[in-house]
């Protein structure tokens, strides 16, 4: 059997992580969930940490992760965050966030020109340094003379195996997003590990953009894009975008990748949604597509393209949650998927 650790967290995160549980072990993959219910808010309010060192063996040591959500009113969610989802990308070196974004219904795009609507495109976002690596600090702090830095950091290392990652996933073209003319020091190293990229990767279309100027293509044009590969900022805000041109955050999934080692933690891209939490209208097909993404991750690819035929079915059946235009509830949703599968 094959251990996948599941992580259902806070908020609406146990409600639709439960759909892609459901959903999985109908289909007889040969799957074993090892469920840690205590990585949540309330441990962390406990004891000051989300996640206990026992259960981070048991991810490590599980084949891949499928996670819900994290984040509570009233918790420090940088502190919290940083000890569950960032020390798992940090310590697992989960360097790709891999987010695909796919129109799966005409009716769902928000752009008025229907030609430019088909959305089918990856951002892959660099997941290990960038502005999010925590270096920095506030210097006389809470007063009106406070300063505060937040240091971005890139690397030759770390730029480059993101390009690789991306040019392998490429069907058509790869377009690089950085603000180079404005961020010098860390764009430069990036348009140098571009460079090479280019040259190793003859056949490929490829093309460079500012990310203002990518963030007016993407609404002007979806269509135009295929992977599209950035830092951690530009791809962290980049994918909601793209997620809500493919129908909103309630479908968007995505993988946080090592390559090289097939470890993947997949979670959809919304967050706890606190303020929907418990009412049984969380939308499940940003998890169940993250379990398809899990299943492509390991191997199951024949798997992963049933989930995405019986999501699409369902999406254009209309039975679905009142986010993308159905009345069902969570569970009735995560149940249409199941029965679209046989
Ligand atoms: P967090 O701080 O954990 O990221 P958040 O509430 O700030 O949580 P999201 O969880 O991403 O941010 O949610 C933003 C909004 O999108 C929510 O308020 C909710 O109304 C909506 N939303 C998010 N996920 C879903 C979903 N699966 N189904 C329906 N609506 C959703």
């Amino acid at each position: 059997m094959t251990v996948i650790a599941v992580v259902p967290g806070d908020g609406i995160g146990p409600e639709v992580t439960d759909e892609a549980v459901r959903l999985l072990d109908d289909m007889r993959l040969g799957l074993e969930f090892d469920h840690l219910d205590e990585v949540n808010a309330t441990t962390f309010r406990r004891t000051g940490a989300g996640m206990s060192p026992q259960d981070f063996e048991r991810i490590r040591s599980s084949k891949s992760v499928l996670f819900g959500a994290i984040g509570a009113p009233g918790v420090n969610n940088s502190e919290y965050g940083r000890g569950v989802l960032i020390k798992m990308r940090f310590e697992l070196d989960l360097y790709v966030n891999h987010r695909p974004a796919f129109l799966w219904e005409d009716r769902l795009s928000p752009l008025r020109d229907e030609r430019r609507r088909n959305v089918d495109c990856v951002i892959v976002r660099e997941n290990s340094e960038g502005l999010y690596v925590g270096v920095g600090g506030r210097v006389r702090a809470d007063t009106p003379h406070e300063i505060a830095i937040d240091e971005e950091v890139t690397t030759y290392h770390g730029v480059s195996r993101v390009l690789d990652y991306a040019f392998s996933k490429a069907r058509k073209s790869v377009c690089l997003v950085d603000k180079s003319n404005a961020v010098p020091n860390g764009g430069n190293l990036w348009q140098r590990c571009w460079r090479d990229a280019v040259e190793k990767n003859p056949g490929i279309d490829c093309s460079h953009l500012y990310v203002d100027a990518a963030a007016m293509r993407l609404i002007a044009d979806p269509s135009a894009f295929d992977v599209i590969v950035t830092s951690n900022s530009y791809g962290d805000i980049l994918s909601d975008l793209t997620a809500q041109l493919a129908g909103g955050l309630g479908m968007a999934a995505s993988a946080n990748l090592n390559p090289e080692t097939g470890f993947g933690v997949y979670e959809p891209v919304h967050g706890s949604a606190p303020d929907i939490a418990g009412r049984g209208t969380a939308n499940p097909l940003g998890a169940i597509l993250s379990a398809a993404l899990l299943c492509e991750g390991i191997g199951l690819t024949e798997a992963a393209l049933a989930i995405r035929g019986a999501v699409s079915a369902a999406v254009s059946a209309g039975r679905c949650t009142p986010d993308i235009g159905g009345s069902l509830s969570t569970r009735e949703a995560g149940a249409a998927v199941r029965a679209e599968l046989g």
